[in-house]
This record gives C-alpha cells, structure tokens and sequence, in this order.
C-alpha cells in the first residue's frame, strides 16, 4: 500500500512539481490550493504526511497546522517556507510541525525528507513488539502504545516530540548535545540549526512538566545540551 501525501500549496506550479515527483517515487497524492480546504483533507483523509505551504488563500499554514493538532492528530507535517526568516520556521515548529524545508528546494531533498518522516512515524506505529514501558515519578512512557501519561492521563505529543523524549528517557541521566541529538532523533543533519532542537524541547516541557520554567525531567546543561533527569 502506498503512502498518501497531502500537498497543501496554492502555487500551481509548486504542486504540478510535487505531484509528479512524489507520483513517480510511488506516492498516492492528495491537492488543496487553499487552507481551508487542506485542513478539511487532512482530517477526513488521515494521510501519511502533509506539505504545507505558510502562505495560503482563506487559513494560513500556521492555523492549519495548530487546528491539526488541536483536533489530536499526530501525522507528520512538513513546512514548505519560502522565507530564511527564523522566527517562520520556529513558530511553525511551535505550533506542531516536525520539519521544515526552504523553497525553493531541491526535489531530491524534499523526496529525502518526505521519505525520512514517514519511515520515523512508520517505525513508533509499528513498535508494537517492545511492551515496555518507562515510568518516572509521575511520568509514564509508553513505547509500545506510543503514548505517554501523566499522572494517568494521556498526553497529545507529536510524532518528533514523542521520540525525542522516549530517546532522552531511554538513556536518563546522560547529556546530550543538540547535534546529537538531531542524529539520533531527527536522523540527518541541519547545518547549525540548533533552534529545531530548543523549540521541541520547549514545547515537550509545555506538556511534560508541571512548571515549564522549572522543568524536573527535562533539564538543560547550559553551553552543553539537554538530559533527562531520570530519578
Ligand atoms: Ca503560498
């Protein structure tokens, strides 16, 4: 069964590129030119990873990508910025996307991310055989279920979110570097782009702790990295 893309993008040339090049790779698509519409394919669809363009007619990618989340869906979103601004990328991995790629992109890259997000999501559904589960003070992982409690309920993370923090609690204890952990967790490299790792690790201390600016679990090594405090 081939994986299903949603290609939210109101440049008709962008999607026309998209489309031919995921097609040819195997991929089943999925069109919307305008926000709106591509919010409304993203949850009655359910497909396997979602491009999303910022700037679209009617919602913005931004309010896509929060309205997804909010409505509890954990697909990979995958931000299609035409700007270098910083502050764009950040805010989109804020509101929940797990990566971003810079137009104009290289077809080959973006097929290499598409590819890269989806085996990640792939792999955390299929885990189903490691029954274990990490529990730390109030905090319990569930690595088979893919879910993570607190004090017996459910947290909504993302896909990125949940493995970063299963990796840290995995190896509770020892620091490890942004670098290191964009191997580990992101599994390739972003030149310099530290940013990616502080705003996921933010955005996990906002769900995981009970006082985000005194995290207990996830703690920071200042001009180090980050750990996870495990007892
Ligand atoms: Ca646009």
């Amino acid at each position: 069964m081939s994986a299903l893309i949603l290609i939210v993008e109101d440049e008709k040339n962008i999607v026309d590129i998209l489309n031919f090049n995921l097609r040819r790779e195997g991929y089943d698509t999925l069109e919307a030119f305008d926000g709106r519409t591509g919010l409304q394919l993203a949850l009655e669809k359910n497909p396997d990873l979602i491009l999303l363009d910022l700037m679209l007619p009617q919602l913005d990618g931004y309010e896509v990508c929060r309205q997804i989340r909010e409505a509890g869906s954990s697909i990979p979103i995958l931000i299609l910025t035409a700007r270098e601004d910083e502050d764009d990328k950040v805010k989109g991995l804020e509101l929940g996307a797990d990566d971003y790629i810079t137009k104009p992109f290289s077809v080959r890259e973006l097929l290499a991310r598409v590819k890269t997000n989806i085996r990640r999501s792939a792999m955390i559904t299929e885990s189903a055989d490691d029954t274990d589960a990490l529990r730390f003070g109030t905090l319990s992982i569930d690595t088979a279920g893919y879910t993570v409690f607190k004090d017996g309920k459910p947290l909504e993370l993302t896909a990125r979110e949940f493995e970063l923090l299963k990796f840290l609690a995995a190896h509770a204890g020892t620091v490890f570097s942004r670098e290191a952990l964009m191997e580990q967790v992101w599994n390739y490299e972003y030149a310099g782009d530290a940013r990616t790792v502080d705003v996921t690790i933010r955005r996990l201390r906002e769900k995981v702790e009970d006082t985000p600016a005194h995290p207990i679990y996830i703690l920071t090594r200042r001009g180090v990295g980050y750990l996870f405090a495990g007892q």
